[in-house]
Parts: structure tokens; C-alpha cells; sequence
């Protein structure tokens, strides 16, 4: 195994690894990073159809250090946003630490001294300090279930590539979210019909509002509560009623889900070239029956139903995951039981990811350096002084900004506490036990 034991590695150059990679370069934290990969962007660079433009905004997606170019329009296309990241992998240098096409298989920590042992793709193994994950949250795709069996072409969103694969056929897109919207919408410009099922009411808003996108509100700086109040108002002007575009009616407040930011799809469907249906009962060949009865016969079915959080490369259940989607980790990034191991970029941002990653990467530097001037997991550390483990995959931008800098001034304390509860620990140890009864060091470091 070759000793890389002074550095970490960072899994994925996408986005958030790119934005680590920067925070960690600047902070004089030596690192590697793996990319499976041809080139730096993730999802922008190979993950999204090539008709995709950004739903959030430029401003409300561009790094805090590094605004996208001033000729780039509100909405970039995938092309611009995997121009930009490639841009500012190259402006600051990144390319330098990134093996390309190296994809890690295995992350194991070794109980003998908090080391992680890393495999990859092709065998070869390598020893690091520890691993920062970025490998993304928008890959594992959840398909659903149903009665029957559907004999068309049946694709998740995220092997929707153009419009070509949907182009004169009778397409059937299922979910109410961001992709499902695009990938209906372009069913109706390119297909020869376009159904839409969704299993619940969703809050659909428009890309803008008084002539600027939506994310980019002056409300969105207000508690949650007000915010919801401004824009059901301005919904109710701007849209109307759901019911009037043959749409159910939310069955959940604003923000409790990740909110639809979709204008084409209420156009659409006012020209009648998208036609809602309930949820799917059951399939019959290429029939579709919808649990009101209604049954219609398509070519092809489009899942836009999401995806599951998932670390295939991390020993099984090490990060826990709730509901598939919810990492259970302190501070959005570190676990109690293990050190050196590190999650970024887990919970879904309403609207923009780009302005929270530059300050969350830079507080994963200085958390990493304060771990180095602990002997207990900095995550346990945490967890002893009160911190939660988050009960949502989503993210408030503006409260979560606000808690970055909070935890900026108060991270220093925890270096107090650790002595403390090492004190604790110590005088609570009872006398260790014989080597038979002790727990496989590989499931458990403390
Ligand atoms: C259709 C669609 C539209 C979206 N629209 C928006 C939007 O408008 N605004 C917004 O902010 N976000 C949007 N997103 C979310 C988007 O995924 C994020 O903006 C961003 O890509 C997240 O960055 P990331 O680095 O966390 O993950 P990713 O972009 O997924 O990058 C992860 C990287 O890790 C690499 N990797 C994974 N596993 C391994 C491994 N084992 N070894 C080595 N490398 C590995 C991957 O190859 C990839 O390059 C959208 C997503 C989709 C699917």
C-alpha cells in the first residue's frame, strides 16, 4: 500500500470538490483528488441533458469568490456552467492535484492510528490522513414502483439526454420536481404528447418575478414564514389558482419540499400540449392506468423521481442515511464515531448550491485543522455539546449562512471542550476489556 499518510483525498471534482479543493489549497492542507471522470464539473460536466439551464440563478449559483462571466445570461445553460467550473479550476490552479479517471471503490478507516485506506478502480491502494467526500447527491436514482409491468421505453431522468430520445413519441414524465418540469416541457415542444402524473400537489414557481429570477427575491433575506406569505400572494396574481391548470393543489406548505421553479410547464399547460394525471395504479403492455381510472397509452416513460444519498464506496451504514436522502452528520459534514472522514455537499440548497459552498469549504478547513489539535472525533466533540443531527435534507441558504458565521467565531470552543470531555471519558473508562470481548476495530474506532 503506498503511504500518502500526511494528505487527504478529496473523492469527486464536481462543484463542491472543486470548492473544497480551493478552501484546503488556500489553508495549506495538503490533499489528492479523485475524479472517475474525464474533467472537473460533475453533474454539469456529465449529469444533466443537454437542453438543461440552471433553475436557481447565476447569482444565486456562483461561487462567493469567483462570479460567473459578466456576458452570462440569468439562467446559464449546462455548456456555460460546465465552462465556468472548468474556468475556475483553472484560475485557481486545481488541476494540478486531480488524477482524472481514477475512480475510489473503497474507503476504509484503520482503527491502529485514524488513517483512512483508500482503493481504486484498477486495484491499486494507498494510505491517507484522511477523505473529504463530494462525490454528489444527484446519481443514485430512485425509481418507483407499480403494479404490472410497462412494456415502452422506461428511463430515469438522469439517462434523459436530449430531445432526440423522446422526439414524435407519446412520453409520460412522473414527478413533480425541477427535472420532471424541464423534461415535460420538452416533451411538449418535441413529442408527439406529453402527460405529466404526479402523485401529490407541488408549489410550482415561476423562473421570475418582477423581471429577476425568483431565487434571487429580496424576500428570500426574510424569515420563512414571511416569505411564504409574500410569494403565495404574488402566486396567487402571477398564476392564479392550481386547480386552473388541471394541477391538485399543494398538499404541503411552501419550502417544506424543495420548491418546482418551472415556467414552461404552466404554459404548457394552458396550451394543452401537457395533460396532468394522478399517480399511476398500474401498467399493462404500454397502457398506464392512473388510480381515478384513466387509462392511456404511451411510448415511453420518463422517471423523474429523484435520487438516494449514497456512499457506494464507504463501508455500509458508516455515513447513516435517513429516508435515503437525509446524511446524518454534524455540522453538515463530520461523524461522532470516526475521524478524518469528512461528507460535503450532502443536503439539497434551495435555489443555488455556489454561494454556500465557498464558506462551508472554508470552515471544513479549519475544522480539519482543529481536529489535528484533538485526540477525540471533532463529530463527538459536537455531539456532546448539544449539537443535531440534521432532520432535513433541505437548505435554508440565508440561515445557513448565518450559521456558518456563527460557527466560525465558536469553533475555537470546542478545542475546551475536548480537554473536558477527555477528562470525563477517562475518569468514567471502565478497566478495558480482555481481548477476546473486544469490538471488531474495523466497524467502530471509538
Ligand atoms: C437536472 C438537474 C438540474 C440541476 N439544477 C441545479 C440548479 O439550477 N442550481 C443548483 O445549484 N444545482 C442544481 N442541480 C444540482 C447539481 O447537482 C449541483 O449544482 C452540483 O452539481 C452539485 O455538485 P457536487 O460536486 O456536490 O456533485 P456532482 O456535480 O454530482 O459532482 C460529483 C463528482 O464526484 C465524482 N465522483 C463520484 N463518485 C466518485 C468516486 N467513487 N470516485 C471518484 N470520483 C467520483 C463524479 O464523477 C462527479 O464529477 C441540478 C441537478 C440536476 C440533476
Amino acid at each position: 500500500m503506498e503511504e500518502r499518510a500526511e494528505k487527504f483525498l478529496i473523492v469527486g471534482a464536481g462543484p463542491c470538490g472543486l470548492g473544497v479543493a480551493k478552501a484546503l489549497k488556500e489553508a495549506g492542507i495538503a490533499y489528492d483528488q479523485a475524479e472517475a471522470d474525464t474533467d472537473v464539473g460533475g453533474n454539469w460536466y456529465h449529469g444533466v441533458y443537454e437542453t438543461a439551464h440552471i433553475i436557481s440563478s447565476r447569482k444565486t449559483t456562483e461561487y462567493a469568490d469567483f462570479p460567473m462571466p459578466a456576458d452570462y445570461p440569468d439562467f446559464p445553460s449546462r455548456k456555460q456552467m460546465s465552462d465556468y467550473y472548468k474556468l475556475y479550476a483553472d484560475t485557481f490552479g486545481l488541476r494540478e492535484n486531480i488524477e482524472f479517471e481514477t475512480k475510489v471503490v473503497m474507503c476504509r478507516p484503520r482503527a491502529a492510528d485514524d488513517r483512512w485506506e483508500v482503493e481504486f478502480a484498477g486495484g491499486a491502494q494507498r494510505l491517507y490522513k484522511g477523505v473529504i467526500v463530494c462525490n454528489g447527491h444527484h446519481w443514485d436514482r430512485r425509481f418507483p414502483e407499480y403494479e404490472g409491468a410497462f412494456t415502452g421505453e422506461w428511463l430515469h431522468s438522469k439517462d434523459y439526454r436530449n430531445p432526440d430520445q423522446i422526439a414524435g413519441k407519446r412520453v409520460l414524465v412522473i414527478g413533480g420536481g425541477n427535472s420532471a418540469c424541464d423534461v415535460v416541457s420538452e416533451a411538449a415542444r418535441v413529442g408527439a404528447e406529453a402527460h405529466l402524473s404526479l402523485r401529490r400537489g407541488y408549489w410550482f414557481l415561476p423562473k421570475t418575478l418582477f423581471g429577476r429570477p425568483s431565487a434571487e427575491s429580496w424576500a428570500m433575506h426574510l424569515p420563512v414564514f414571511l416569505q411564504r406569505m409574500i410569494l403565495k400572494t404574488m402566486l396567487r396574481v402571477v398564476v392564479g389558482r392550481y386547480e386552473d391548470y388541471g394541477l391538485p393543489h399543494p398538499d404541503h406548505k411552501l419550502f417544506e419540499h424543495h420548491p418546482t421553479v418551472s415556467s414552461e410547464i404552466l404554459h404548457y399547460l394552458k396550451h394543452g400540449r401537457i395533460k396532468p394525471h394522478r399517480d399511476i395504479r398500474r401498467f399493462d403492455g404500454k397502457t398506464v392506468e392512473f388510480v381515478d381510472g384513466e387509462r392511456i397509452e404511451v411510448d415511453a416513460i420518463v422517471c423523474a423521481t429523484g435520487f438516494f444519498v449514497s456512499f457506494p464506496f464507504l463501508p455500509e451504514n458508516l455515513v447513516p442515511v435517513e429516508n435515503g436522502n437525509i446524511a446524518k452528520v454534524y455540522a453538515g459534514c463530520v461523524l461522532a464515531d470516526y475521524k478524518n472522514i469528512y461528507v460535503f455537499g450532502t443536503q439539497q440548497v434551495r435555489y443555488g448550491v455556489g454561494p454556500l459552498i465557498t464558506p462551508a469549504a472554508r470552515l471544513l478547513a479549519k475544522i480539519i485543522k482543529l481536529q489535528d489539535a484533538m485526540e477525540l472525533p471533532i463529530g463527538l466533540v459536537m455531539k456532546e455539546s448539544g449539537a443535531r443531527l440534521p432532520d432535513t435534507h433541505l437548505v435554508d441558504p440565508i440561515a445557513s449562512l448565518r450559521r456558518m458565521r456563527l460557527a466560525d467565531r465558536t469553533l475555537p470552543l470546542l478545542l475546551r471542550r475536548e480537554k473536558k470531555l477527555r477528562r470525563k471519558f477517562a475518569a468514567a473508562r471502565p478497566p478495558a476489556p480482555s481481548p477476546a470481548l473486544r469490538p471488531d476495530p474495523e466497524m467502530r474506532v471509538y
